[in-house]
């Protein structure tokens, strides 16, 4: 931290005092402040060390703003080590990225803080923004001894298990809904029931927000060439404007391509259209995700990830078998998306035929507009219900914890309505599937049923249209979602919706290249849209699992794009393959930072996929044939060289399907890790173990059985098999040839390494690794087969932030290979 000397000297002065008394201090201070003040005070003590040592830090002398930030770090993470080492003793079932939001950020202690300044500072009696609280607090203590009171001692024993953690919300606010005749829709819903299932789908169109704006509609794409969308989510943007289009004639003379941010929301619109339509999937609509193209010749309404249209632009650069491309969820700012805009803004300007609609769930519309040449906006008026606005009472310290409890309380005592809960991850909504039916059955027959239905990308399709079910009479539905659920997909009947207040995030660093998952608060425009989604079909209410204050003063208004947080190697290998040269001048709407551009180039030419000069290798061509991260393109192409393609293309698949390969069941657990530690025999690594997982199981002729007794995740390796198929295609069009060299461990790493040399740290003597680039300090996930072995020189495939920030998928390597493989890149000391 570059600190004045003033104010270094202030910061130590007070953590001096502060020290005093630690418990004291967490209340007042947040943690990472606290962190930081105790982090000055260690610094002024080692000062004489720096000088003593000349910055050296095991034995590679550092400019004195490097060693200090180092030894920063390294200190923060001891400290964070120990907080957590005393949480886990108590956690229940929880792999480590499920409730760890550290990364700096504590939830108790943050909240904790918030509640004290608010306290503090009076504002409860002076303004007493929750003047219904009281109210709606006696109602619900009415409400819970009425129906399990003490004069009824047994009943309230039986729900004791609800009850003994219940968490106090306050009634803070009501978000109004908007002015429509709710008789009418009642009505129009009402009749359909007769119906035909066709019918009933055409019936229920009719009662959609944008129906009565259908010709209007129609009108002004006719009229404009670019027209920006704006309505509210659930209006039927998605799912109704690529038909009007069709309708009305558009497809006769090209596609309608309309672009998701999620892979799941691609999907599962095309599929409610294709249902609407009366046509069969992949016929007349289709969708296509990175791995799956779910299309064919008859496709004229095609669905697809705004990655997927980038992609079509590398065959197809004026986009020439499209009459309409919409560019949905552009609120969501996604890096595509933002990539996007440039490059259609750019056609359409020699392409007059082509209809450009940017549609987008909030108002921040002008903006939009503005970037395309003050393109007019078409508003879809809104059609909301009031939706009550809960804050907890006081901070919650495990939010997962807390939405279960919250989940089962309003199961327990509120009137009928489905649920929504907002999670970061598949990881955490497995979690809380598990705990919350494991409580469920703990209660037994005394409740009503509670349906659970998870929604994440990974979630196999045939699951996908769980969530769309309705709820059957007398039962609730609890849908545990992730972001996806904010704007992209609306669920109908969904009356409460739990918001923890937590997203997952991509975040950069430009200046060490480091990339990491972090969970993160989410923005105060995110709130309100997940708030929304509980007035959808009548009244709502949104219970935040954080204060009033904490939203008011620690949420952002809007979340930063997602092209000035992340790593942009992939998007100059995507735009320098179009032809595209000048970056720096490229029409970006928020133009990322000039640091971040800079250093994707460094690493594309340190790949060789750039040359000096900026301009794009044979190296680079055939890397961006590959819809994947440069440095896995890089791997697959370098394994031509090492004759090991047919490997590489196996744990290239493995990787891509993320971490969702093993499973521990909670009572299993030891079974499923020692099942998990026989692929890891000979220390070979991640990388090889899962190539050795994905052999096994092609020997076994491809065995749900097997998957079954190892404790695998059959679709992901489904899914893992379709993408190595895909990626057998690339091969040939790169002109390599599929070469086994299975026992050749050593021409695998080295082809790893080819790509990854960018990754790869250094073991330090704590036990902990240096990152031999950009020296950072970071450790082997505890879910690695090297775990405990800690090689001394690793590669890594990627970054996570959650105690700590931890290597996932980790090989050993022999630094000689670093200086073989990246001459350029590093060199030999001595
Ligand atoms: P918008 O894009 O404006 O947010 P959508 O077009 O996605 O709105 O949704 C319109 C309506 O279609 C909603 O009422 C939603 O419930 C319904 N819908 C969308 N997708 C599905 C699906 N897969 N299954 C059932 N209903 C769906
Ligand atoms: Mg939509």
């Amino acid at each position: 931290p570059n600190l004045s000397k003033k104010e270094e000297e202030e910061a130590i002065r007070r953590s001096k005092a502060l020290e005093e008394d630690d418990t004291e201090v967490l209340r007042k201070v947040s943690r990472q402040e606290y962190l930081k003040k105790r982090e000055q005070k260690k610094l002024e003590e080692i000062r004489d060390d720096i000088e003593d040592e000349q910055y050296l830090f095991d034995g590679v002398k550092l400019t004195e703003a490097e060693y200090r930030e180092l030894r920063y770090k390294k200190q923060i993470y001891e400290l964070v080590k120990k907080r957590s080492e005393e949480a886990e003793d108590t956690a229940e079932y929880r792999m480590p990225e499920a409730y760890d939001q550290e990364g700096g950020v504590n939830q108790e202690k943050r909240f904790a803080v918030a509640i004290q300044r608010y306290r503090d500072s009076g504002a409860g009696d002076k303004m007493n923004p929750f003047a219904e609280q009281e109210a709606w607090e006696d109602h619900q203590i009415g409400k819970a001894t009425l129906k399990f009171g003490s004069k009824n001692k047994k009943r309230s024993d039986d729900y004791q298990f609800v009850f003994e953690d219940q968490i106090e919300f306050i009634k803070a606010s009501v978000m109004d809904g908007d002015e429509f005749d709710s008789e009418q829709l009642m009505e129009s819903s009402e009749k359909s029931k007769a119906q035909s299932e066709l019918e009933k789908l055409q019936a229920d169109r009719k009662t959609l927000p944008i129906y009565p704006y259908r010709d209007e509609l129609l009108k002004a794409v006719e009229e404009h060439q670019v027209l920006v969308i704006v309505g509210e989510t659930g209006s039927g943007k998605t799912t109704q404007i690529p038909q009007y289009l069709h309708e009305a004639g558009y497809t006769k003379r090209g596609k309608v391509g309309c672009t998701q941010p999620r892979r799941v929301a691609a999907m599962s619109v095309a599929a409610r259209v294709s249902q609407e339509m009366g046509v069969k999937l992949g016929h007349e609509v289709g969708y296509s995700i990175r791995f799956e193209d779910c299309t064919s010749d008859k496709t004229v309404l095609k669905y697809m990830t705004d990655g997927m249209l980038l992609r079509e632009f590398l065959g197809e650069p004026d986009l020439a078998n499209y009459s309409v491309v919409m560019v949905d969820e552009a609120h969501e700012r996604t890096l595509s998306t933002d990539v996007l805009f440039g490059l259609v803004k750019d056609i359409a300007r020699f392409r007059p035929d082509l209809k450009l609609l940017i549609s987008s769930a909030t108002l921040d519309a002008e903006k939009f507009s503005d970037y395309f040449d003050s393109a007019p906006i078409f508003k879809i008026p809104g059609r909301r219900f009031p939706v009550e606005i809960h804050y907890t009472k006081a901070p919650e310290a495990d939010y997962i914890d807390a939405a279960i409890v919250t989940a089962l309380q309003i199961h327990v005592t509120q009137a009928p309505g489905d649920i929504l809960v907002f999670l970061t991850g598949q990881e955490e909504i497995e979690t809380v599937e598990e705990i919350l039916k494991h409580r469920i059955r703990g209660l037994g027959t005394k409740i009503a049923e509670l349906i659970i239905c998870p929604i994440y990308a990974n979630l196999p399709t045939e699951l996908q249209a769980k969530i769309f079910e309705p709820t059957p009479e007398g039962a609730r539905k609890v849908v545990l979602a992730t972001n996806i659920a904010e704007t992209s997909l609306t669920i109908d009947g969904i009356k409460y919706v739990i918001d923890p207040g937590f997203v997952k995030m991509k975040s950069y660093n430009p200046r060490t290249g480091m990339e990491s998952l972090l969970v993160t608060p989410i923005s105060k425009a995110s709130a309100m849209q997940r708030a929304g989604r509980s007035g959808r079909t009548g009244p709502g209410k949104c219970f935040r699992l954080y204060t009033a204050y904490n939203y008011q003063c620690d949420l952002d208004d809007n979340t930063v794009p997602e092209i000035q947080r992340t790593n942009l190697a992939n998007v100059v290998l995507m735009l320098k393959s179009l032809g595209i040269h000048d970056l720096l001048h490229f029409d970006f709407m928020d133009p990322p930072p000039s640091e971040a551009l800079l250093k994707a180039l460094e690493l594309l030419f340190a790949l060789n996929a750039l040359n000096k000069l900026g301009e794009l290798t044979i190296m680079g061509r055939r890397m961006a044939e590959f819809p994947l991260d440069p440095m896995l393109s890089k791997m697959i192409v370098a394994s031509d060289k090492y004759k090991c393609s047919d490997e590489i293309i196996s744990i290239a698949a493995m990787l891509s399907v993320g971490n969702s390969i093993f499973y521990r069941p909670k009572d299993k657990q030891v079974h499923a890790d020692n099942a998990r530690m026989n692929f890891h025999t000979g220390n070979v690594g991640d990388h090889i173990a899962l190539l050795k997982v994905y052999n096994s199981w092609k020997e076994t002729n491809y065995s749900t059985q097997w998957c079954y007794e190892n404790y695998i995740q059959v679709r992901s390796m489904k899914r893992a098999r379709d993408i190595r198929d895909q990626l057998e295609g690339l091969l040939e069009r790169v002109e390599i040839e599929l070469s086994s060299n299975e026992n050749d461990l050593e021409a695998i790493k080295k082809t790893i390494t080819s790509g990854f040399f960018h990754h790869s740290a250094r073991l330090q003597k704590n036990g902990a690794y240096r990152t031999v680039k950009h020296p950072q300090t970071v450790h082997i996930h505890p879910s690695s087969g090297l775990a405990q072995v800690l090689p001394r020189w690793v590669v890594y495939h990627e970054l996570v932030l959650t105690t700590k920030e931890y290597m996932r998928q980790v090989t050993e390597l022999k630094p000689d290979w670093l200086v073989e493989i990246a001459p350029h890149y590093y060199q030999l000391k001595d």
